[in-house]
């Protein structure tokens, strides 16, 4: 039964290719997924022609705002998200663009696995680990410059409250 609503007339089952532990009945997880969608910037449209019969799933196409190739990658939770092509350190990448990409068991699927996007925590990727930045991090549009430049800001002012261990590392550029 979905543990939001508790309406045992809408059907519910666990969520996330990762499993969530979560169980959510189909609204619910909308709902749900949107949030999720929001905190990552996962935003972007899906493919335009998902074609089940297709092996290679993220065959590259243009940014709407810029035209530069990008990936466009399913997260965890049913939502799309706009990856570079290329790797880069973390710590040329502002936190909130870090993902990486995971190979998974897929499940309610006829793939025997499933490639989806994963954001890599703060405390999860020393500078030096290589990370997969979102398209916003390289986007020539305007509105994504401006964005990265509001993420480097947030990610100076939190590093006020990091231990000094984890400074040491973001000193050295
Ligand atoms: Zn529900
Ligand atoms: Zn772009």
């Amino acid at each position: 039964m979905c543990e939001e609503c508790h309406d045992s007339a809408r059907p519910a089952c666990a969520r996330g290719v990762i499993p969530l532990g979560v169980v959510r009945c189909e609204p619910c997880w909308n709902r749900l997924a949107n949030e999720l969608a929001e905190i990552d910037g996962a935003t972007a449209p899906p493919w335009p022609d998902p074609d089940p019969e297709s092996v290679d799933r993220i065959e590259p196409e243009g940014c709407p705002g810029c035209g530069m190739e990008v990936r466009t990658m399913p997260t965890n939770y049913d939502r799309w998200v706009h990856l570079s092509t290329i790797s880069m350190r973390a710590k040329e990448v502002p936190c909130r663009y870090r993902w990486r990409v995971e190979t998974r068991p897929a499940r309610h699927s006829a793939y025997p696995v499933a490639m989806i996007a994963v954001r890599v925590s703060g405390l999860d990727s020393l500078p030096d680990d290589m990370v997969i930045p979102a398209h916003t991090v390289e986007c020539q549009h305007p509105a994504a410059m401006a964005e990265v430049e509001a993420a480097w800001r947030a990610d100076r002012a939190r590093q006020a409250w990091l231990p000094p261990s984890v400074e040491e590392f973001e000193d050295d550029e």
